[in-house]
């Protein structure tokens, strides 16, 4: 992938960045496999196709940018491929959480979806045991507090995410603590498809999200509401829209923005170009995070920097958008960990004269 330069950033900046505890929302597990676990993984299963690890790190990466959202998630269909069994469906989590803790993220939200790793005989309750058992070990092996999303895919059959919503809901105790909709938008715009799933996954306890406005404008943010999430995945072209705006501000809906995907699927023309600023300085909520590590072949700490430069947000603005992801992380049955990791990220701060508001 051709990487766009970077502008030059204050350097006092990059470092306290680097520094910066962090906690990221939006992240997929199948965009983030790390390229030679993928070789490693498709040789054993005979599906390397006489890749090397070069050619293995280009099948990963989609294109910069791509023509649209579609051409994005091809880039998602040898890690599926790849991800049909417990042992390496628990290893590429596991391997997940070890990456997000070089950025320093204390804490992390790791998504998936359950229904497309039971191709080849796995049920539905082992393949989510298996990344339960991945997010714990990473856990256990860094410090970084991780919980589980599990995602409803819209172009698969509404009763069939039902039934997963059911089976995810019973790993609440687990960490899997929220639920999500997502997938090829302009195929399968309308995700009320899925009311039944979300009211399974709602009426269990589990925080609701729904991917919104990687196709669509919008009206596919507006669409997203009727579900009545807490959280919207992207979500980005709400800028354009003044009443949508004012919803999400009353609502108190969070919008977890991931820049250079949007970038990427072509949904706004550069990073410069991003309404993460305009947004939170409008007041609606958001948050900060990659969507995918591999596919855009990124990390947390330079989605951060590029928050600052191009984007144009202060230290500042920044630190409140991180520390805001603790307060609406699906933490939803265990507030005293929030409370301790956000005492955390106080602490922090409460040293850094450039994160003072
Ligand atoms: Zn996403």
């Amino acid at each position: 992938m051709e990487q766009p330069v970077a502008p030059p950033i204050d350097p006092a900046i990059r470092d306290l960045i680097a520094r910066m505890p962090k906690a990221e929302l939006h992240l997929h597990l199948d965009g983030s496999l790390r390229p030679a676990t993928a070789l490693q993984l498709a040789r054993q299963r005979r599906l390397d196709r006489g890749m090397d690890r070069a050619a293995m790190r280009r099948a990963l990466t989609a294109p910069m940018p791509c023509v649209d959202q579609a051409q994005l998630l091809a880039a998602f269909e040898l890690p599926i491929a790849l991800l049909q069994d417990a042992e390496a469906l628990e290893r590429v989590t596991h391997e997940l959480v070890e990456d997000v803790a070089t950025d320093g993220t204390r804490y992390v939200e790791i998504r998936w979806a359950p229904s497309l790793h039971v191709r080849r005989g796995l049920s539905l309750r082992e393949g989510i045991a298996a990344v339960v058992a991945g997010a714990r070990s990473g856990s256990q092996a860094t410090g970084v507090v991780a919980r589980l999303i599990a995602v409803a895919l819209r172009t698969l059959d509404p009763d069939d995410e039902a039934v997963m919503a059911r089976t995810a809901a019973d790993f609440l105790g687990d960490g899997l603590t929220g639920f999500d909709c997502a997938g090829r938008e302009a195929e399968a715009p309308d995700p009320t498809r899925f009311a039944a799933a979300f009211a399974i996954a709602r009426d269990a306890g589990l925080g609701i999200t729904v991917h919104a406005g990687e196709w669509g404008g919008a009206a596919q943010v507006w669409r997203a509401l009727d579900i009545e999430p807490t959280r919207i995945a992207h979500g980005a072209p709400a800028a354009d829209d003044p009443a949508l705006m004012a919803q999400l501000r009353t609502r108190g809906v969070t919008l977890d923005l991931c820049p250079t995907s949007n970038v990427q699927a072509s949904i706004v023309g550069s990073l410069a170009a991003h309404p993460l600023a305009r947004l939170h300085r409008a007041g609606v909520p958001v948050t900060l995070s990659t969507d995918d590590r591999t596919v855009s072949d990124l990390t947390l700490t330079r989605e951060y920097e590029h928050a600052v430069e191009p984007i144009g947000l202060s230290p500042a603005e920044l630190w409140a958008m991180d520390r805001h992801a603790l307060e609406v992380a699906f933490l939803q049955h265990d507030e005293q960990l929030r409370a301790d990791l956000l005492a955390g990220f106080d602490t922090f701060a409460a040293d850094e004269p450039l994160l003072r508001p």
